[in-house]
């Protein structure tokens, strides 16, 4: 994997970091570990994996893509990198971003944008595209990425991986960079589902660090995946697959029911008619939260500070102006607007209903239903510059993603087609809290 970075990374740029030397001495010390059977109930042992760059790895950098957060080296490890050494695996390298996660395309990184390895005229999706690129490009066996409104969903979707974010809750989030807190999720990239259920396995789990952690009752992932969907009931909502849905995506998409029903499933359609209001109210959630979580960069106590101040407050605007990004300083600005006085109650408080009402339009939906079906992104992946300019027209391809993170909902996205291009296509199957297991094995079963 190494030697694949080498070769391609020049030009995918999937990696922020590559810690080639501390990956093998870990390597060797792995397998020494293997070797006297201290590891033999753990299938990842030895297993090369990169890691998304807002996830904390103790004494290795950590930027979240921003210029702000400098050479940052945290103290400490993320609750799910602690879980993956002591099962034996050996991190390879840190993988590029959108900045601080805020983006549909990878190209809002301060390290330049990473390209899609199937085009590399094209963007890999975001924000975790480089964690979705290094799959794709064999430069990883497996990553891990954050999905606050569709960042590993969509860019596996477009990279022609498996991506899948877990249940809110599933898996511990101390250590993983905040965006949003309340839709932030750390989840694995993959070859399939196969392997993200294997790493689910390790992840997963109550961790006292993080409050809202949840005890996972599983039988283990892998051991669960039957490869048998007699008696799922799928449903798809009508709505998903009206207007500005790529035609080639909506055969694709559409025909992973069709497989799924000639091994025992049943489909129906449905009403969603929520779907229309889910993009506004989480761009309001999620930059809200945003506003407050970023607050915490101001030059003091992170990476870069400006050289450029005559007092304190003067330092913090410095610093903050010359750090952060433009859409970055959009979330920010829109974040802090929607919190404001006389703003609250008009733009917050009234999203958080909204919200209420998705997650409601969700549970009544999984009384009827095993698994949602619907595609991962409208489109496959657009040319590299093309997002760039019209914000609100990125904003809008979230549409299908950022419901699950409102609802708190499992989902995976696997590859099911190309389109006439030969650009990956991408179909996400959504579970009903914690039936991770579920999705999983519908996946399984479909691949
Ligand atoms: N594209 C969405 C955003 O920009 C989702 C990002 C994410 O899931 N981190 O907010």
């Amino acid at each position: 994997f190494l030697d694949e970075i080498k070769a391609k990374d020049g030009v995918v740029n999937a990696y922020i970091t590559v810690t080639e030397q501390e990956a093998l001495e870990r390597a060797e010390e792995v397998q020494k570990m293997i070797d006297s059977g201290e590891l033999s109930d753990s299938p990842l042992a030895g297993v090369p994996v990169g890691i998304k760059d807002n996830i904390s790895t103790k004494g290795i950098k950590t930027s979240c893509a921003s210029k702000i957060l400098g050479d940052f080296k945290p103290p400490y490890n993320a609750a799910v990198i602690d879980k993956l050494n002591k099962a034996g695996a050996v991190i390879i390298g840190k993988l590029n971003m959108d900045e601080f996660a805020m983006g549909s395309t990878s190209e809002t990184s301060f390290y330049g944008p990473t390209k899609n390895p199937w085009d590399t005229e094209k963007v890999p999706g975001g924000s975790s595209g480089g964690a979705a690129a290094a799959v794709s490009a064999k430069e990883a066996p497996y990553a891990l990425g954050s999905d606050t409104g569709g960042s590993i969903r969509q860019p596996a979707s477009f990279c022609g991986v498996t991506g899948m974010k877990p249940t809110y809750g599933a898996v511990s989030r101390y250590g993983l960079i905040a965006y949003a807190s309340s839709l932030d999720q750390i989840g694995p990239v993959a070859k399939d589902a196969a392997d993200c259920a294997a790493i689910m396995d390790i992840i997963c789990g109550k961790d006292e660090m993080d409050g809202t952690s949840l005890e996972v009752e599983h039988k283990g992932y892998l051991n669960s995946l039957s490869g048998n969907v007699d008696g799922l009931r799928i449903g798809i909502p009508k709505q998903c697959f009206g207007d500005g849905l790529n035609k080639d995506v909506k055969k694709s998409v559409l025909a992973v029911a069709e497989t799924l029903k000639e091994n025992g499933a049943s489909v129906e359609e449905f009403d969603m008619t929520i779907i229309d209001y889910v993009v506004p109210t989480y761009y309001i959630i999620a930059s809200a939260e945003a506003s407050s979580n970023l607050s915490r960069f101001d030059g003091v106590k992170y990476g870069f500070r400006s050289e450029n101040f005559d007092d304190l407050t003067d330092l913090y605007m410095s610093t903050r102006s010359e750090g952060f990004g433009e859409e970055v300083k959009r979330r920010i600005l829109l974040g802090t607007f929607a919190l404001s006085t006389g703003y609250y109650d008009a733009y917050y408080k009234k999203a958080l209903q909204v919200k209420a009402l998705i997650k409601q339009a969700f549970d009544e939906a999984y009384k009827k239903y095993d698994v949602i079906l619907f595609p991962a992104a409208p489109t496959t992946a657009p040319k590299l510059g093309s997002s760039l300019s019209d914000p609100l027209k990125m904003y809008l391809s979230d549409i299908y993603t950022v419901s699950v993170n409102l609802a708190g909902l499992p989902g995976i996205s696997v590859p099911c087609g190309f389109d006439e291009d030969g650009m990956p296509i991408g179909a996400q199957l959504v579970g009903a809290p914690l039936k991770d297991d579920v999705i999983l094995n519908a996946a399984y079963t479909y691949q």
